[in-house]
């Protein structure tokens, strides 16, 4: 049914298919924004690859251009990748529990240490206790010192000479005794990757078996943020990124390129200086930022969900004439063993998943669905238009073309009955649940 309207469909509404051409062209600019935001070469060569194999094929809704049609399709690839769901920090183990902040210098660790602990001590109500482990700059551990005074949170004491793992240590013991739920490590950073700086979060890695382990990187890192997200992650093993400066003016091709070689998810972003400026992550937002072309998505979000509603609206007048017989219930059944379950237009509509469940209640497995299949195959066109006339003989016939009992038919005959009624129900005038769909 849904391919057989689909194909209506596109014939009423001028939609066509992304052809390679039109592709490649839009793809020569998605490349070039891309670049412009500063993702990674290396994740623009395999980002862009990937989508275009995903595009070309790809239907192009009604009233939008086919490049439109790619940089939505760009557009919603990058949000997934970018991780669309959002990710928090993972509290869930036994107290207190260690997060470690590793980054270079600068890229707002100890901002995002402060940041972060007064989110969960305001928000989520914990005890945390705050460590610096930057033994290197004199003012940092007193930086540390004084945003915990400001947020009246714990720091762990200053003792003079000991090494970072060290501290880790005696953070990891003052939380115990102390009653902390959290302890936040803030390490210490270089001016670049260096060879120190990965040998030495190890090592405070091992010392305090951290539960999280989150790069703190600044959204306005271009080309290097490959290097810096792996080197991290191989090194040391991270389970999230920050992304720090989303209030500057970059344009955040960092998140791309950190997300797609190390595949951790980006759980938060600073978002200024103050220590209220952190947000969970947004992908949305950062995708339209690197691709700068916001207007074109939300051009093409409009179209298709006119075109949508065309679509429900044609269903939905196929239902109510009750024009639904056996060769439509063929394509659909067809149609749900190459998906799993009734994909498509279908599931497109609130009415429909009242039937979706019923079939998936009656535990209909593929073996089920094919001989259903055979069923109808086996009746001549007239019987599939018409059921009713299908008697006891009919039956007879058909059940031995198909190798199958005639209770089998009778019950293919009793299924058909109820979608074909659903249908008409749900279908039926102003107060369907169709109705309102068909409007929006
Ligand atoms: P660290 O060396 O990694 O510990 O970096 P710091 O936390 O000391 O931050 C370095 C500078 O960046 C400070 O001046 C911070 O105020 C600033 N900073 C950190 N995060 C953000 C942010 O999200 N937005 C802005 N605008 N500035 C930030
Ligand atoms: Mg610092």
């Amino acid at each position: 049914l849904s391919e057989k309207l689909g194909g209506i469909l596109d014939r009423l509404t001028g939609r066509g298919a992304l052809s390679e051409a039109d592709v490649d062209a839009a793809m020569r600019e998605i490349r070039r924004a891309l670049l412009e935001a500063d993702v990674a070469l290396e994740v623009v060569r395999s980002f862009t690859e990937r989508v275009r194999e995903q595009a070309v094929g790809a239907t192009v809704v009604k009233s939008v251009k086919p490049g439109q049609m790619v940089v939505k399709i760009v557009n919603d690839e990058l949000i997934a990748t970018l991780g669309s769901e959002v990710q928090s920090i993972d509290l869930n183990a036994v107290p207190p529990v260690p997060i470690m902040m590793v980054g270079l210098q600068g890229s707002g660790k100890t901002t995002t240490t402060a940041k972060l602990a007064r989110r969960m001590t305001e928000r989520d109500k914990r005890k945390v206790l705050m460590a610096s482990l930057d033994v290197y700059r004199p003012a940092a551990m007193e930086q540390l010192a004084v945003l915990g005074r400001d947020l009246q949170i714990d720091t762990l004491p200053i003792v003079a000479g000991q090494q970072p793992p060290d501290i880790a240590r005696r953070a990891m013991e003052a939380g115990k005794l102390g009653g902390y739920d959290v302890v936040l490590l803030d390490t210490a950073g270089r001016t670049t990757l260096d060879e120190d700086m990965m040998t030495e979060a190890a090592e405070i890695k091992a010392a305090a078996n951290p539960h999280e382990v989150l790069l703190v990187a600044d959204s306005l890192t271009g080309q290097d943020a490959v290097n810096l997200a792996r080197a991290f992650d191989q090194r040391v093993g991270l389970t999230g990124i920050v992304l720090t400066r989303i209030d500057g003016d970059g344009r955040g091709g960092a998140a791309l390129s950190m997300r797609a070689v190390t595949g951790k998810p980006i759980k938060l972003m600073g978002t200024g200086e103050k220590t209220d400026a952190l947000e969970d992550f947004h992908p949305s937002r950062i995708a339209s930022r690197i691709l700068g072309m916001g207007d074109i998505v939300s051009l093409v979000e409009k179209a298709a969900a006119t075109l949508d509603a065309e679509k429900a609206a044609a269903v939905a007048e196929k239902m109510r004439k009750g024009k639904f017989d056996l060769t439509d219930l063929r394509d659909q059944l067809l149609q749900m063993t190459k998906m799993g379950g009734i994909g498509g237009l279908m599931g497109l509509m609130p009415g429909i998943s009242k039937m979706k469940n019923q079939i998936a209640a009656s535990g209909i497995d593929d073996k089920v669905l094919k001989r259903q299949v055979a069923i109808i195959d086996s009746m001549t066109r007239e019987e599939r238009k018409n059921p009713d006339i299908l008697k006891a003989s009919r039956k007879k016939r058909i059940a031995a073309g198909a190798g199958i009992k005639v209770e089998d038919v009778n019950k293919l005959l009793k299924m058909h009955r109820n979608m074909a009624d659903m249908m008409k129900a749900v279908g039926r005038g102003k107060g369907g649940p169709m109705a309102g769909f068909a409007k929006a």
